[in-house]
């Protein structure tokens, strides 16, 4: 064995604690360390002919990036749809590393991790109160779900045209239709084959409302004439959190032929919501869902999973299967997660995520949604009471559409954008609504208090006074 390597199995309980202790002064500090960073390009380097160990390794990392770690799982992170990680969820994640199984088979000469995943996804069923038909599944995030379940829906497409898209490859244009679909839908497509330009889209209610509007989808379905197809809908839109309406879309599925995905990334845990669960009335009825583990359920990058009808199993197996690989066995008798997804071998995600809802079950869970949304309702309110800022969209749920109250160009928001970001105690992004440049902050975050929330407010004023 190499010296260096033995010398690190030697002091494996000294060099992990003192890795643990680096980690846990960080979180120590999150409410303090910046949101955001200045760093330079990277730069050329050159990997050492001898390595240096594992202390001297910790001791580089620290001195080059450990003060340009952002606190990007802390509380005013609220930049994209940027979730922390519940310390029961950091426990999960530390040990799947330290396991690090290769998630696979449910039984027979396995290991138990595929078992544990199937009883996460369970858990999640109940959390998210959906029927237990669904197959689910982790992978590293909502895109590859949302390409996950796009596939098996490409595949049963096919099969109602009577081809064997996995096999055959696309012959001929596939539909799919959507209003608002997230960009990395369209990147699914794009990924699958289909050709993101072949998006049939459906235009959406209009004014402040991204959902999609029921009158023009049934138009675009009579032009089909009876062809089958896939329709994309969105579990809360990332701009302004819209939700398609789900009962009139399942009334729809019974009389016509179609796949119908939800991509519910972060919008699905409105479900927690007393107050906001009807947004999700009829969402059990999808053939597929899209949920993010590590936004809104707060487990570290990456985690997500799908939820897809067992009942479409066979295609899911056809879209994914694993094949010239016998010694696997029929994929329909002895399941193997490899022949239901992407990925062949797979970290042991499911774990970071059976921890936290072992630890907080629903209650808890419940409580970082409900506490999410309220904050956002009360910046929604400053914002919209205020001289100097104005609501783009209405706050639907756990996202404030802003800008700047009256002319103001995209230059003007970018400045009061960096600036107030450059505070380093407070991130948001940027983005444009109906023509206007906009910033949203996405409040997805166990730790955030309703300090943080007035802390933010009073920034937002003293930076715009300042531009
Ligand atoms: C974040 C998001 C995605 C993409 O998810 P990743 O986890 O970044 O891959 C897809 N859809 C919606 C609605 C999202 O918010």
């Amino acid at each position: 064995m190499n010296n260096l390597l033995k010398q690190d199995l030697d002091e494996i309980h000294d060099l992990m604690n003192s890795t643990l202790r680096e980690g846990l002064n960080y979180l120590d500090q999150i409410n303090e360390l910046p949101t955001s960073v200045k760093v330079e390009g990277s730069q050329s380097v050159n990997l050492d002919e001898l390595g240096m160990g594992g202390k001297k390794a910790l001791s580089e990392f620290n001195q080059r990036f450990k003060s340009l770690m952002v606190a990007s799982t802390g509380p005013r992170y609220w930049g994209f749809v940027t979730g922390g990680a519940t310390p029961a969820a950091l426990m999960g994640d530390v040990l799947a590393t330290i396991y690090d199984q290769n998630t696979q088979t449910d039984k027979g000469h396995g290991d138990v991790s595929a078992l544990i995943e199937f009883e996460t996804i369970q858990l999640l069923l109940d959390l998210f109160d959906l029927p237990k038909d669904y197959l689910g599944g982790f992978v590293t995030g909502a895109t590859m779900s949302n390409f996950s379940c796009l596939a098996v829906g490409r595949q049963w497409l096919g099969k109602q045209k009577g081809i064997d898209i996995a096999k055959e490859g696309i012959s001929g244009q596939l539909k799919v239709l959507a209003a608002t679909p997230h960009s990395s839908a369209i990147k699914s497509l794009a990924m699958l084959g289909m050709g993101s330009a072949n998006l049939i889209k459906v235009g959406t209610l209009g004014g402040t409302r991204e959902a999609i509007d029921m009158e023009d989808l049934k138009h675009k379905i009579d032009d089909l004439n009876g062809e089958p197809f896939i329709l994309i809908t969105s579990g809360g839109t990332v701009n302004t959190v819209d939700f398609d309406d789900f009962e009139a879309i399942a009334q729809l599925r019974k009389k016509h032929n179609f796949w119908w995905h939800i991509d519910a990334a972060f919008g699905g845990f409105a479900v927690l919501s007393p107050a906001h669960d009807f947004l999700l009335k009829g969402w059990e009825h999808a053939d597929s869902l899209t949920i993010d583990g590590h936004k809104w359920l707060n487990v570290p990058y990456e985690s997500a999973f799908f939820f897809i009808k067992e009942k479409h199993k066979l295609s899911q197996v056809e879209a994914f299967q694993n094949s010239n690989a016998p010694y696997l066995g029929d994929p329909l008798d002895n399941f193997n997660y490899l022949n239901f997804l992407p990925e062949n071998s797979r970290r042991f995600k499911a774990l970071a995520a059976w921890f936290t809802l072992k630890a907080y079950g629903k209650e808890g869970h419940k409580e970082i949604i409900t506490r999410n949304i309220k904050q956002t309702q009360q910046l929604g309110s400053f914002v919209e009471n205020s001289k100097h800022f104005e609501l783009l969209a209405p706050v639907r749920l756990n996202t404030v559409c802003f800008t700047l109250r009256g002319e103001s160009d995209a230059a003007r928001v970018n400045k009061f954008l960096n600036e107030l970001n450059d505070t380093g105690k407070v991130f948001m992004t940027p983005t444009v609504f109906n023509g206007r440049s906009g910033i949203r902050a996405a409040l997805v975050n166990w730790r955030t208090t309703d300090e943080d929330v007035l802390l933010v407010w009073q920034l937002m004023q003293q930076t715009f006074e300042g531009i």
